[in-house]
């Protein structure tokens, strides 16, 4: 193994502190938003929370219980001690819980993106200095199990039963067990969160169908809520609404004005522009953990997405289309295996991993530790709502023989080599 001139034990405890202090704001600042939870039970948490913060400070840094509950309020940044050295994390100036006490979108992605760089540094590093408990990988641990299962019933039912995840990530747990996926992968779904329910109601996002979040709002002294799907970009291109409150019936949403894509990127956009979804009842129904959604349904569909597409337009000039575009081979060595006879009569082989990440940065990192991608791939293909992360992306990929590439980009690419047309 390459070892790294930055890869020192102060390198590894920095990432280990901020994995574990990020952790402990989320955790603590979800106590505070329990409803029902009795205030002693709450102190108790939360005393024990301040403990594991003191203990990833080390000493030397003071924080009393009264300021650490203040600060809870606040963006992740100012819970860092001074010591740990913040350039590798981007902006960490937004807040970790939104006003209705929900973790906000950029809070959860940068606590999974942190720990999945933790998991590689501690490969690396076959040593564990800061002891996590069962509790703080349980997310991880999940979602690594859940594959696992899938996994068991051999490769062709892995894909049906992922794609059937990705695809359906809430219902009745009659609907559910329609969809055949195994029973101990259904155990990943949950309750309807909190955070996404009015009265006995819920929505789905018209672009993942998983539970949008629900906020209460004023405008000129009334009244109304907003419905949004917590994935940004949803809510961008079309999972955003409005309702007045109802006195108990099921309220009736409007749509917000949409983004729509640019002519040459719809055919891999996501979304269903105008759709309206209908309130469906709590009582009944499931939806998979957040994490589950976020990491395996939100970049699924953009993967089953590209796979599709590129299955509908190399049709034409590759007899066998099955052999040509396959979607997570080899157990999920990665996501996209694609083999296309170019037009100069030789043959094309691209390994494709697509890669969702909210904190560019950490992506960077974790691409840097692995010394490319773990799985061998060699094209790191991000959604083009993330186009932004390109150049930061293309620094890192270059030092390890990848190429990275938006997902309009790469499919084009790919189409023209085959002599198909894009537009
Ligand atoms: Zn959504």
């Amino acid at each position: 193994m390459t070892t790294h001139a930055d890869d020192d034990g102060l390198t590894f405890s920095h990432f280990e502190a901020f994995r574990l202090i990020n952790f402990t704001f989320i955790k603590a600042c979800e106590t505070i938003a329990t409803p029902g939870l009795n205030p002693r039970h709450q102190a108790e948490k939360l005393m024990q929370y301040h403990g594991d913060l003191l203990a990833a400070y080390g000493p030397g840094v003071p924080l009393s219980f009264g300021e650490f509950r203040e600060r809870l309020r606040g963006p992740i940044e100012d819970l860092l001690p001074p010591w740990l050295d913040r350039s590798d994390f981007g902006n960490l100036s937004f807040p970790v819980v939104d006003a209705e006490g929900c973790v906000t979108a950029d809070a959860f992605d940068l606590q999974w993106e942190v720990s999945q760089l933790h998991r590689i540094l501690k490969r690396l590093k076959r040593t564990s200095g800061m002891q996590f408990t069962e509790a703080q990988l349980q997310d991880e641990i999940d979602q690594d199990q859940m594959y696992e299962i899938l996994k068991g019933r051999g490769d062709t039912q892995y894909v049906k039963d992922r794609s059937t995840l990705v695809e359906c990530p809430a219902g009745t747990a009659a609907e559910l067990n329609e969809r055949s996926l195994p029973l101990n992968a259904i155990a990943y779904y949950e309750a309807i969160p909190y955070h996404a329910t009015y009265l006995t109601w819920w929505f789905p996002c018209t672009v993942c169908k998983w539970p949008m979040k629900v906020s209460k709002r004023m405008s000129a002294g009334r009244e109304y809520y907003r419905v949004a799907c917590l994935y940004a970009r949803h809510a961008e291109i079309g999972a955003s609404f409005m309702f007045r409150p109802t006195s108990g019936d099921a309220p009736q949403l409007h749509a917000d004005s949409p983004d729509t894509p640019a002519p040459r990127e719809a055919a891999l956009a996501l979304g269903a522009v105008g759709a309206v979804p209908e309130a469906r009842p709590v009582e009944g129904h499931l939806a998979l953990k957040r994490g589950v959604w976020r990491y395996t349904c939100v970049p699924g569909l953009h993967e089953l997405r590209l796979h599709s597409v590129l299955r509908e337009r190399l049709a034409a000039n590759h007899a066998d289309v099955d052999a040509a575009v396959q979607l997570w081979p080899m157990s999920d060595a990665y996501d996209h295996r694609i083999e296309i006879q170019g037009t100069d009569g030789r043959t094309y082989l691209f390994t494709v991993d697509v890669k969702d990440y909210t904190h560019g940065r950490v992506l960077a990192q974790s691409l840097h530790r692995n010394e490319g991608d773990k799985g061998g791939a060699e094209w790191l293909v991000i959604p083009d709502h993330r186009a932004d992360q390109i150049s930061l992306l293309t620094v890192t990929c270059d030092k390890y023989r990848m190429k990275v590439a938006t997902m309009t980009d790469f499919a084009q690419m790919v189409c023209r080599k085959a002599g198909v047309e894009w537009a």
